[in-house]
């Protein structure tokens, strides 16, 4: 099977999903014990615990299901992808494999010239960096620009499109 290579304006994407995911589910972990502090003991109050219960499990879920699609995009050998699934539903191993998928991430997203902040990569500057039309700078669209500098920054053209690293 020929080795995939990481797409990574979709890594860019799903980083950034997954940090949401992980502070969606924060916070979820967090909702049954606001809830315990205050409501009274009441249906009313055990019917909200059931649904903060529920979404808890549904933002652990999404979760995983974005650490998956990472694994996807970043060109993880599917056997391995299986291996970190199952172990992202283990007690314990999922944060650590987390944090490894984040890491490998982080480290193919820096190759390709992109900055990672604590959100992932801002989406205007996934465009910016990866389309070879944009300037790299300011984002102006240079399709058809002769002159080989930037007319709004005055930054040189790359003579080559950016590729993506191996
Ligand atoms: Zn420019």
């Amino acid at each position: 099977m020929p080795k995939r290579q990481p797409d990574v304006r979709k890594l860019a994407i799903r980083q950034r999903w997954l940090v949401w995911m992980v502070l969606l589910s924060i916070v979820m972990q967090a909702l049954p014990f606001v809830l315990d502090a205050y409501f009274s003991p009441s249906a009313g109050a055990r019917l909200l615990y059931m649904i903060a219960i529920f979404a808890q499990f549904a933002a652990l879920l999404l979760v995983a299901v974005g650490a998956i699609f990472i694994m996807l995009a970043d060109g993880t050998h599917v056997v391995v992808i299986v291996l970190a699934a199952i172990l992202l539903f283990a007690p314990c191993g999922g944060i650590l494999i987390l944090l490894l998928i984040n890491r490998r991430a982080t480290r193919l997203l820096r190759a390709a010239g992109l900055r990672v902040g604590l959100m992932g990569v801002n989406p205007d500057e996934v465009e910016r960096i990866l389309d070879p039309n944009l300037c790299t700078t300011c984002g102006y669209n240079l399709t058809g620009n002769l002159s080989g500098l930037c007319p709004e920054c005055g930054t040189p053209l790359p003579l080559t499109p950016p590729t993506v690293p191996q």
